[in-house]
């Protein structure tokens, strides 16, 4: 499929592979300053954030907090279990109490309640974690300086951020929302940028139209396309993030929407751990 390598973060990272790691450093270099004894932060039963704060957590010897969205059975999940199992106290709280995750006066509670203690947003989307994703934006210059086009998935749009602060300004990176109907996508990495004083930026935009149903919703052609794709490309891809950006970059080549001479980096962060998720990809 026309002229596209693949960025493998997802070989890098130990237990907290992809952009996590990336996106948690300066979280954890911060509560080192300040004396944090432990990192609370938000997801639900299948958060790839939550997975990896809990593996930093225990590599760097701080503890770790997670607050959970949902409480019912089935969110007893292979990913919680392997936070647990690295030292993750997990608070699982109703959805209704999870959609305070934002909310200042809630947010002063659980610092209150886990003090002392450094509180990290949902999926790490802060300045601080785009910071950190700025990093990725450093080894591409390193590997591929060349690059014009670099294609990455985008949830909370902070590791797109961190991209659009670092690469070169005549490079152009598109996003692929893994969200359906995320229309404040586009403010949310517009607002991470002035929040971090990003200066110079790359060219950047967000492509809506390849979710596939829906935040972690697969559709048959998004699966026929994941299961040909590992077979001959012998690369491994998990359907919320990775799959659903390779399989945009295979239909806007096909279409014939891009120029398939067009040379694209395409960014792998990570995420295989939640294939556990899929009975026909284990
Ligand atoms: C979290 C995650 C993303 C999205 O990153 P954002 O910075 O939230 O946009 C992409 N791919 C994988 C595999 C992830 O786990």
């Amino acid at each position: 499929m026309g002229n596209v390598s693949l960025l493998r973060l997802d070989q890098s990272g130990g237990l907290a592979p992809g952009n996590k790691a990336f996106k948690l450093r300066e979280y954890l270099a911060q509560a080192r300053h300040s004396g944090a004894e432990r990192l609370v932060s938000f997801g639900g039963a299948w958060s790839n954030h939550l997975h990896a704060l809990a593996a930093l957590g225990q590599q760097n010897g701080i503890e770790t907090v997670g607050i959970v969205r949902g409480e019912a059975a089935e969110d007893e999940t292979a990913m919680l279990a392997d936070a647990v199992s690295w030292g993750m106290k997990l608070q699982r709280v109703s959805r209704t109490e999870y959609r305070r995750r934002n909310d200042v006066d809630y947010q002063r509670e659980l610092r209150e309640r886990f003090a002392p203690c450094l509180l990290i947003p949902e999926g790490g989307a802060s300045p601080a974690g785009v910071r950190g994703c700025a990093a990725i934006g450093e080894l591409i210059g390193d590997v591929a300086p060349q690059v014009g086009r670099v294609v990455v998935s985008v949830g909370t749009g902070t590791t797109l951020a961190g991209l659009v602060s670092s690469l070169d300004t005549d490079c152009e990176i598109v996003g692929i929302s893994a969200l359906k109907g995320a229309t404040d996508l586009e403010q949310r990495v517009l607002d991470l940028l002035a929040a971090s004083d990003a200066g110079r930026q790359a060219g950047w935009s967000i492509r809506h139209d390849f979710h596939c149903g829906g935040f972690a919703r697969v559709s048959s052609a998004l699966r026929e396309f994941i299961l040909a794709f590992e077979a001959v490309q012998e690369v491994p891809l998990d359907p919320v993030y990775t799959g659903k950006m390779l399989f945009a970059i295979h239909q806007l080549i096909k279409t014939g929407e891009w120029n398939a001479g067009t040379p694209i980096l395409a960014i792998h962060t990570g995420g295989l751990q939640g294939r556990r998720g899929y009975p026909w990809m284990t």
